[in-house]
């Protein structure tokens, strides 16, 4: 069994993110600049954002954190999200989901300039995705293709199984991983809530993508020998062993599982790193293509 380490490989990544960075000023180009909208205080969406701000410096990029009250309403925050559309120093925008829930995710998202769509979550990037046009990737597919690459695995032929159907991970997954590239060229299989006989699937899998949200919902009696396997699932769980009381999990019973796979991400330091490769690669991209040079 090899780990899929995102610690090496993201640090890989975001040592070339940051030379391409220095070129691109070297050569007259701007400080790509990210905006993160933070509405709220759930302490898992504060750190998610804090760790992004955090990366953008050490890559050196512009941030700016903008943050508003849970009781903001929909309509403002469109607003605000129009505002930094047209703030001309600003690259990208992301704006931290879960919203509250008297806000629409979707509205919102659809307000953001498409040109700065760092997440890649609106539907003309997801379209063009779809259509195998050049776009923003969301940011969590585009980071486990990073990884797959770094690891030189190629999946072609591959009977790839993937857990989950969300339009940020699931979904784009799918279709990154059918596409005709490599990695990609998988036969894929999308499982979700009302699969039946799932252990059948993924039994059958050579790669299994687990976007569940579940602990550990992926056991070894699910896997078969030799496969690779791709966690996303972010879980806190009780822990009286450490100080917290908790701590995170992923969507795969890693312990059992690891040793009958080939490749395996870990959780916490496998995919949510990777993830912030996909973001800053994006956020570069829009900065290059907003000033007109690629
Ligand atoms: P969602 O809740 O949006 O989607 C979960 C998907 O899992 C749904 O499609 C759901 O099916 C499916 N599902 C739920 N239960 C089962 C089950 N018993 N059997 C089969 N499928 C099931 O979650 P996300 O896609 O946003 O995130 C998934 C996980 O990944 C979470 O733990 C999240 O924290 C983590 N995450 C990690 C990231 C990272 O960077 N590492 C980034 C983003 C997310 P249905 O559609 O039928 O409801």
């Amino acid at each position: 069994m090899q780990l899929l380490d995102g610690v090496l490989v993201s640090a890989h990544i975001k040592e070339q993110i940051k030379q391409e960075v220095k070129e691109w000023q070297a050569g007259g180009g701007k400080q790509p600049h990210l905006a993160a909208v933070l509405v709220g205080n759930n302490p898992a969406s504060e750190a998610y954002v804090g760790s992004k701000v955090k990366h953008c410096e050490e890559l050196g990029f512009g941030s700016t954190l903008v943050r508003f009250d849970a009781t903001i309403t929909e309509a403002q925050l469109i607003k605000e999200v129009e505002r930094l559309n047209n703030d001309d120093n600003v690259d990208g925008i992301l704006v931290q989901l879960p919203l509250p829930g008297h806000i629409s995710g979707d509205s919102v998202i659809n307000a953001i300039n498409p040109d700065k769509d760092v997440d890649g979550f609106h539907p003309i990037s997801q379209g063009r995705m779809l259509l195998g046009q050049p776009s923003f990737l969301p940011a969590t597919p585009y980071g486990i293709m990073l990884m797959l690459e770094y690891y030189k695995i190629s999946t072609a032929g591959m009977h790839c199984v993937v857990i989950g159907r969300s339009n940020i991970v699931g979904t784009p997954m799918t279709i990154l991983m059918s596409r005709n590239s490599d990695p990609g060229n998988a036969t894929v299989t999308m499982c979700h809530s009302k699969t039946k006989n799932l252990k059948d699937f993924t039994l059958n899998a050579d790669i299994i993508i687990a976007a569940i949200g579940r602990p550990k919902y992926v056991t070894a009696d699910m896997v078969k020998p030799g496969a690779i396997i791709i966690d996303v699932g972010i879980n806190r769980i009780d822990d009286a062993t450490k100080k917290s009381g908790s701590r995170l999990v992923g969507d795969v019973d890693f312990d059992n599982v690891a040793p009958l796979c080939s490749y395996i991400t870990p959780v916490p330091k496998g995919v949510g790193l990777m993830t912030i490769c996909g973001l800053m690669k994006n956020t570069l991209l829009a900065a290059k293509l907003r000033t007109g040079k690629k």
